[in-house]
């Protein structure tokens, strides 16, 4: 047993459903601009030119039903809500057409971003991690296996904030499809169990404040729900 300074938390895990089993989660990418009508709001036009990525840190990871505090250093905290995949086999520079044997499940997932530190790094040519990589900042149902879900075309992401319907679109939308993001990806990276992708958000992002409750589904998924606290 290592002489650790202190103890360790336990790793971030993910529930599968219909099983006791859990997916503990080693890191968190996320594709940016991935349905062309979220690049339009954005003030960007989608090209196919190659997806681009950020990540956030597997400790950011908080689950389905938590109540956050509103986040700090932010004055428009904004909701993503998302298609989350989690590898299942390891790979690196895999083939579009192996890519699908890679998966072992999906989730929903909100890619909570702070928009205005966000904008500012765009701005000023910084990172993104102040916008994006924050505490609590990727809050996610169970995952489903894929082997129990079957195709993703045709499937409905919704978000809905305090029962109103605020980001709608089918799947079918992204960009790049799931496969094309795990080939391109694994270009970079070896991918391994434990790896979550976030494939971007629809169109109608928007800010949240304290009090709100969010609800997202995927048709065929389990949902994500959140409550936004107040500011600590
Ligand atoms: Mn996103």
């Amino acid at each position: 047993m290592a002489d650790y300074l202190f103890d360790l938390p336990a790793p971030p895990a993910l529930g599968v459903s219909g099983t006791g089993a859990l997916y503990p989660v080693t890191r968190i990418f996320c594709v940016g601009r991935n349905y062309a009508e979220h690049a339009r709001e954005m003030g960007h036009e989608v090209d196919r030119e190659a997806p681009f990525y950020f990540t956030k840190p597997a400790s950011a990871l908080t689950h389905s039903g938590a109540t956050i505090p509103y986040p700090p250093g932010t004055r428009n905290l904004h909701h993503e809500m998302e298609l989350v995949v989690a590898i299942g086999r390891p790979g690196f520079r895999i083939d579009r057409d192996a890519a699908a044997g890679h998966v072992f499940g999906y989730a929903c997932g909100l890619d909570l971003t702070r928009r205005d530190l966000q904008a500012i790094a765009k701005e000023k040519g910084r990172p993104w991690d102040l916008g994006k990589a924050f505490e609590n900042s990727a809050v996610m149902g169970s995952l489903t296996p894929a082997a129990s879900i079957g195709t993703l075309s045709g499937r409905e992401i919704a978000l809905s904030v305090n029962g109103e319907t605020r980001q709608r679109a089918v799947l079918d939308d992204m960009v790049w499809a799931v496969e094309e993001i795990i080939a391109d990806l694994s270009r970079f990276y070896h991918l391994a169990p434990g790896d979550l992708i976030f494939t971007g958000t629809p169109a109608g992002v928007g800010a949240l404040v304290p009090g709100d409750r969010l609800e997202g589904t995927v048709d065929g998924l389990q949902g994500v729900s959140l409550t936004i606290g107040e500011a600590e």
